[in-house]
């Protein structure tokens, strides 16, 4: 299964490393038709600002349109998040604005930098997940569809809205492979 990981900024060399150890064909894209016959899309962290212009630049913000309203899954993680968010607190405008939630950014980043928390994720079983968190985003509110999967000290931190996905935090830096694995079970049933 074709995986696109928008590589224009950020952490994709993890995402791809995580994706091919889970048997997926990830694939690094910067041009648009680095995205053909992809069956889903990674965003990931590193500064929203820049990914998000780097991917209006290199026209890439509405073929990903196209695949996430083809029904293929999209994951947003961290930085990510941000670009798949349709509002942003305090700015004007936002990326992809796909997912109907609004986020906050460097929510956690005054109190501390980076943390790792042990999260409850019901969506991937019983076992905590341990998600590390890097000058990272909250999600302040969601719309009706949103499903909130996890929340830490009272903030929303991972969330789905049908075949959209999104992070707070950085499922690509830990050894726990159970997010990819449920994102690309989205994409087998897409
Ligand atoms: N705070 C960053 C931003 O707003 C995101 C940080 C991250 O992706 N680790 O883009």
């Amino acid at each position: 299964m074709k995986v696109g990981v928008i590589a224009v900024q950020g952490a994709f060399r993890e995402h791809i490393r995580v994706l091919r150890e889970l048997g997926a064909d990830a694939v690094e894209v910067r041009r648009a038709n680095e995205l053909d016959g992809a069956e889903a899309v990674v965003i990931p962290g590193g500064e929203s600002t820049a990914i998000g212009k780097l991917m209006r630049e290199y026209d890439l913000l509405q073929p990903v349109r196209d695949l996430a309203s083809a029904g293929k899954p999209i994951f947003g993680t961290c930085a990510g998040m941000i670009v798949l968010a349709n509002r942003i607190v305090g700015e004007e405008t936002n990326h992809l604005g796909l997912m109907d939630v609004e986020v906050n950014r460097n929510s956690f980043g005054r109190q501390k930098d980076s943390f790792e928390a042990d999260l409850d994720v019901p969506v991937l079983g019983p076992e905590p997940y341990p998600a590390v968190f890097i000058r990272a985003p909250h999600i302040q509110s969601v719309g009706e569809r949103v499903e909130v999967l996890a929340t830490y000290q009272d903030r929303i931190v991972a969330v789905q809205q049908d075949n959209l996905l999104a992070t707070s935090f950085h499922p690509e830096l830990t050894g726990d492979l159970r997010l990819h694995a449920y994102f690309l079970g989205l994409a087998k049933r897409s």
